[in-house]
């Protein structure tokens, strides 16, 4: 009954009953592991800094592993600080060989996503100076699912274009993730994959990517836009969805309002629109300050929207 359909299910549940054509994660490259995420409070940040951090935990990892100490399915997992004093967030439970589309199958992964979550933390508990006395104090609500199905765009975006930086004409936002791929195969010394883009670090993500291929009324975002295995790995973040997201959503209107079909849609008027909400298109002149407090370095440049909104601004 809708005019107009954005699908941002994740599955691309919409557009495969819809009949639009995909691939199915695993069809050709092994599929991207699921990982639980979990919480753990009361861990002593300075403690594990001195110890060595990141690189110390690493060791670890590989320590517990080859001693036998603690079974870890996966050596490279990281923890992440939170807003919240002496908690961390971690992404380290791998679970692989099941398929996130199939309930029982995705229920066996919850179970095994829950399970592996207190295998890490007795070996955090154990193992890691700063952890002796932290605790799970929560997990996530749901296994967190890399991808299932990735649909056919009017264009498919590969990784040859992802490491050749390129900005297509009709590219819809800029991203400037490294190629991250948690493959499967838990004995590799490779377990996640990582590729940077070289040059500037950014490549233009093609606006052809979400609309899927002949579509005169849908869009798809998210995990499920038109992407090649490879080229997803780094294309799946947040930041990138949103984007997309952002995108449809303006393209939707444009679509409504001259009556233009998704496939045929003026990508000039839609990256003004885009440009006008401050979308970044073009490469920025500074580069942003990543380091562990950056974030509040890095100048908020008000769009003359903004300006009008909100004249404090000015
Ligand atoms: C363990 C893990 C760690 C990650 N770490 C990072 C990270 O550090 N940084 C980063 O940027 N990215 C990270 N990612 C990637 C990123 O989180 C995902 O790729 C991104 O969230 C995908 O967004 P999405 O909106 O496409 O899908 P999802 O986040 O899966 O959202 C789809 C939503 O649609 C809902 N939905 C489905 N069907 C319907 C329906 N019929 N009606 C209504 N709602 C429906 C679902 O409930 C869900 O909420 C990580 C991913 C995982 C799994």
């Amino acid at each position: 009954m809708a005019r107009r359909v954005i699908d941002a299910s994740g599955d691309a549940d919409f557009c495969h009953l819809a009949g639009f054509a995909y691939e199915l994660a695993g069809e050709h490259e092994p599929v991207q592991s699921l990982t639980t995420t979990f919480r753990m409070s009361n861990v002593e940040l300075d403690e594990y800094e001195r110890a060595g951090g990141k690189t110390m935990l690493a060791r670890k990892m590989q320590e517990a592993v080859s001693s036998g100490r603690h079974p870890l399915p996966r050596k490279e997992g990281s923890a992440h600080e939170m807003n919240a004093q002496k908690c961390i967030s971690t992404v380290a439970v791998k679970v692989a060989g099941l398929s996130a589309l199939n309930a029982d199958e995705l229920t066996k992964a919850e179970v095994e996503g829950r399970r592996q979550a207190f295998v890490y933390e007795d070996f955090f508990r154990d193992d890691v100076p700063g952890y002796q006395n932290a605790n799970i104090i929560g997990l996530s609500h749901q296994i967190g699912v890399r991808e299932t199905r990735r649909v056919y765009g009017e264009h498919r975006l590969t990784k040859e274009e992802c490491l050749a930086g390129l900005l297509p004409d009709d590219r819809i936002f800029l991203c400037g993730a490294p190629i991250e791929d948690h493959r499967h195969d838990a004995n590799g010394a490779d377990e996640t994959y990582w590729e940077y883009i070289p040059g500037s670090g950014v490549y233009g993500v093609p606006y052809g990517t979400i609309v899927p291929k002949g579509s005169r009324s849908v869009w798809v975002v998210g995990r499920c836009f038109s992407a090649t295995h490879d080229a997803h790995a780094s294309c799946r973040s947040m930041a990138q969805t949103m984007s997309m997201g952002q995108a449809a959503g303006l393209a939707a209107v444009q679509s409504l309002r001259n009556d233009e079909a998704a496939n045929c849609l003026n990508v000039n008027q839609l990256q003004q629109g885009l440009r006008d909400l401050g979308a970044i298109l073009d490469i920025p002149d500074t580069v942003a300050d990543t380091s562990r407090h950056g974030w509040k370095n890095n100048s908020l440049v008000p769009t003359e929207r903004d300006k009008q909104q909100i004249p404090a601004l000015t």
